[in-house]
């Protein structure tokens, strides 16, 4: 029981998936659409590309002015869905409100939806089907398979119930045979749900939500929130002056920074080479 720090299985993960681009035809691209100067936005794309260039896919930002009009998105888009050259296509949320993000979305082609967020690929998860699936669900699974910790027939509950994480994160549990339930922000006796499960995934976006006692022995916390402390030091839902009395209560614990966030990049950039595998296989 530790504390499940994903930097060692990224290192693994990145040479891996080197050999696997090596092995294609054509390398994969990944194109990355960003609206505006959002700073975190800024600093998600960066990584994004980073990890790109040490896997070998080639990688693109197109930089979108903060006003930019909804056609000339939707005609980006478009374009690139036209474009045989291109494997994946991201658009970085949140974009300007004045902007329809369910709508800019949904018309990226499935087949090239990265993020796993577009009505078929969403739909396809539901049915069981094959399609991309959203990165950092797909990044809490892989974690808990690397570090060898049961999943079926285990009490499930995760604490969100966004289209990015609790939806998606649920369905990939049921495939795993787990028992599952979401909270939210309505939800009676969540303490006594907390204490009940197996593994707790929380999303909740709240510094300290979450404290040592709150957990029964033995837990698996997946802490995926990223949140600032008043002092700006990155932090999760779990108090971290609480980590050491949760591992001496043998719990496993998701860090943050370090932890599912570093496996979303990591998913993101294999669903990438998937696509193009496929493609190639086609
Ligand atoms: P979101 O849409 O705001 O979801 C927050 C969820 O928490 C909602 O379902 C909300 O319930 C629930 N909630 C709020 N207060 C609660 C309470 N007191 N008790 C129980 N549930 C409560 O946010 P999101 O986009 O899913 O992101 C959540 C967090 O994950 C953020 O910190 C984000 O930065 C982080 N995140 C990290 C990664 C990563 O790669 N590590 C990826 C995505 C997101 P309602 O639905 O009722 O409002």
């Amino acid at each position: 029981m530790a504390l499940l720090d994903a930097r060692q299985l990224v290192i693994k993960k990145i040479e891996i998936l080197r050999n696997r681009v090596n092995k294609l035809n054509k390398k994969p691209s990944l194109i990355i659409i960003r609206i505006g100067n959002d700073f975190a936005s800024g600093k998600y794309v960066a990584n994004k590309i980073k990890r790109c260039e040490e896997v070998g896919i080639e990688s693109k930002i197109i930089h979108l002015e903060e006003d930019v009009k909804q056609e000339i998105v939707e005609e980006t888009i478009l374009k690139l869905n036209e474009d045989k050259d291109v494997t994946g296509i991201l658009l970085q949320l949140p974009i300007p409100k004045h902007l329809d993000e369910d709508y800019l979305t949904n018309i990226i082609e499935n087949d090239k939806d990265v993020d796993g967020f577009t009505i078929g690929n969403m739909g396809k998860l539901c049915l069981g089907l094959d399609g991309n699936v959203a990165c950092t669900p797909r990044g809490i699974i892989t974690l808990l398979k690397e570090f060898k910790i049961d999943i079926e027939g285990q009490d499930v509950l995760i604490i969100n119930r966004s289209n990015i994480v609790g939806k998606p994160l649920s369905q990939l549990f049921l495939n795993e045979n787990a028992t599952v339930t979401i909270a939210h922000s309505k939800t009676k006796n969540l303490k006594e749900k907390i204490k009940l499960s197996d593994i707790v995934v929380t999303a909740v976006g709240k510094s300290n939500f979450l404290r040592s006692e709150d957990f029964s022995p033995s837990t698996t916390i997946i802490d995926v929130s990223i949140n600032f402390n008043e002092e700006g030091k990155m932090c999760g839902d779990v108090c971290k002056s609480d980590y050491e009395g949760l591992i001496n209560k043998n719990c496993n614990l998701t860090p943050v920074p370090n932890g599912v966030g570093q496996m979303t990049v990591i998913e993101l950039i294999e669903q990438t080479i998937e696509i193009e595998e496929k493609r190639e296989r086609i």
